[in-house]
């Protein structure tokens, strides 16, 4: 709760002046039943108009006050809320940004979805409710408790009983229920969770004719936040008819006693009424309360799930001096040795090769070998343990990381288009791109004349409300978004995987004739026969390194593997 408060100080004006404002209408509140007595007991009493006139005129003007009181503290409460609840998002998204490789995994996607929505609006609703009731409630209570103390200390005795162990009642139930919403919320993240799934593989359920079982897993999902929602909310539940139960009671006594004292002349009727109205604004008071028990106590567990991202480990890229985009390119393993997080075996293992700028490096190797880890060590995604990579003499852990990513054009197994046009994702690339330089990225990319029969060309809208790209287009897209950076490195894992051999030929010439070095993954042997040099990862291991020819007389793996891919198979 306390990286609340921090996000919280940035609004103090807003948070003092809706706390002011509260105290404005606490204050009236409090006030209203003394001069409620005051109409009794010297104007009806005494059958004097002017007297209950006077003091009802000055309960109007009281009123009116704390009913703009009011207006103007919900105005301060939803910006103070609001804005915090802005700048939590934002620094959640941030993080989740910057977050080490170990780190996110850790938090599924969903989950971390629902947090920066779900448990954000959360907190967003405490601060407002807070703002505009939450303090006033305790106060109020405690309030009235002391002013019928000054009314008609008897009386107020009886309070001075109900009211403290009504506290500790309702204090231990928060506490219950704080627990219980935090499952509440890992189960609306295993809705989320489950509800994505499904949607990211609509077409392989429906080919696998998996539909039931999926609305099972669902509905079992589904069925547990039901559970535990409702579990949760008959205990917060509770609350309500045990302070009914308790203030009523407590009003019966004082109507008890205060008659006995009315009749004995010890008290006023006046008195007697302030009291039970007293009484029955701590009532209201109360059950406001319990309704903040429920939201506060989901507070405090959406305010932990955030706190748990926000105090994960950032990725602390070493600042490195900067240097500019003109970098020839070469790149240089040197014993790189790397194990992920909580994994127990390195995934490379003392891997060493060099690239020289300007060729090109075909990276083969099994499934699993480490060929994406490899490659993600570059653009520093990935630090070594141990070694280091050097990029054009300087270690890529010196290298300012913006000029070195800058340098560095990359196209992900899994090709990712934004929702938006072509363009804006050949932009996105690099936002100063001319349409020309667009065209030009598409057409060595291969994809020009495909983009061109679009319904737009190149302001097609793909993704989300977009049309459907084959996964071949999209591949060459992102190659194209990667092309247009003009990069000195070129990092392709497995991208062209889903182009023929004459495409994938043009391709490769084309970029052999933009002189960037190029590091690429492949599984097929003819386009790692071409390259400069293959570097063949066994068990992450580098097994062999050189050209097809010397591989071909010294690696017996390399040998076998050309055996098996004969007639232009892949590498299995
Ligand atoms: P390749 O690209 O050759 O298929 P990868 O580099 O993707 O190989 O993966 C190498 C090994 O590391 C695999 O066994 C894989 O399961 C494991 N691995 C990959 N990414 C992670 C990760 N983020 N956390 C833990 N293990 C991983």
């Amino acid at each position: 709760m306390e990286m609340i408060w921090s996000y919280l100080k940035k609004y103090k004006i807003a948070v003092a002046a809706a706390l002011l404002l509260t105290l404005l209408e606490l204050g009236v509140e409090l006030v209203q039943p003394l001069l409620i007595a005051r109409i009794i007991d010297d104007g009806i009493l005494q059958e004097d108009l002017g007297t209950v006139l006077f003091w009802g005129g000055w309960l109007l003007v009281f009123s009116l006050a704390a009913f703009a009181a009011g207006i103007i503290n919900s105005f301060y409460a939803a910006h103070a809320s609001m804005s915090t609840g802005h700048d939590l998002r934002s620094a959640v998204f941030r993080k989740v940004q910057t977050l080490a490789a170990g780190s996110f995994q850790r938090f599924a996607v969903s989950s971390l979805l629902t947090r920066v929505t779900n448990d954000v609006i959360q907190i967003q609703n405490t601060i407002f409710m807070s703002l505009r009731i939450m303090l006033r409630a305790p106060l109020l209570v405690a309030g009235s408790v002391i002013m019928a103390f000054f009314v008609q200390w008897q009386l107020a005795l009886i309070l001075f009983t109900t009211v403290p162990l009504l506290s500790i009642v309702l204090i231990i139930i928060v506490r219950r229920a704080a627990g219980m919403f935090s499952r509440v919320q890992q189960a609306v993240d295993q809705v989320n969770h489950t509800a994505e799934e499904n949607l990211t593989a609509v077409r392989l359920v429906k080919t696998f004719v998996r539909r039931k079982h999926e609305s099972k897993k669902f509905h079992s999902a589904a069925g547990q936040l039901q559970d535990r929602t409702v579990r949760t909310m008959r205990m917060v539940e509770i609350t309500m008819p045990l302070i009914l139960l308790v203030m009523n009671g407590s009003i019966m006594a004082v109507l008890w006693f205060g008659t006995a004292g009315v009749t004995g002349g010890a008290m006023s009727v006046g008195e007697v009424v302030a009291v039970i109205n007293y009484v029955t604004r701590m009532t209201g008071a109360l059950s406001i309360f319990s309704m903040i028990i429920i939201i506060f106590s989901r507070a405090k567990a959406s305010a932990a799930r955030i706190s748990s991202v926000l105090e994960e480990e950032s990725t602390e890229l070493p600042r490195g001096s900067g240097r500019q985009n003109d970098i020839p390119g070469e790149v240089v393993f040197r014993d790189v040795t790397f194990t992920y997080p909580e994994m127990p075996e390195p995934v490379l293992s003392r891997v060493s090769f060099s690239v020289s700028p300007g060729s090109r490096t075909a990276v083969l190797g099994a499934a699993g070998s480490g060929k994406t880890t490899l490659i993600q060590m570059i653009p520093k995604l990935l630090l070594p343990d141990e070694g280091e990579v050097v990029i054009d003499g300087v270690p890529a852990s010196e290298w300012k990381t913006e000029s070195l990513r800058a340098a560095i054009g990359y196209v992900p197994q899994e090709a990712v288009l934004f929702s938006g046009t072509i363009a804006d994702n050949l932009r996105w690339g690099r936002e100063d791109a001319s349409e020309e330089e667009m065209v030009q990225a598409l057409k060595d990319a291969q994809i020009y004349g495909a983009v061109q029969e679009l319904p737009d060309g190149l302001y097609t809208r793909v993704g989300q409300r977009g049309i459907n790209l084959s996964g071949g287009q999209k591949q060459r897209i992102s190659i194209a978004r990667a092309l247009i950076r003009d990069p000195s490195i070129l990092l392709l894992d497995d991208s062209t995987s889903a182009l023929d051999t004459h495409t994938e030929k043009k391709l490769l010439d084309v970029i052999e004739s933009r002189q960037c070095t190029v590091l690429m993954i492949t599984q097929k042997l003819a386009s790692a026969e071409t390259a400069d040099q293959i570097v063949l990862l066994e068990d992450g291991m580098v097994e062999a390194a050189g050209t097809d020819d010397e591989l071909a007389r010294s690696s017996r793996l390399y040998r076998a593997v050309k055996e098996s891919q004969e007639g232009g198979g892949m590498y299995a």
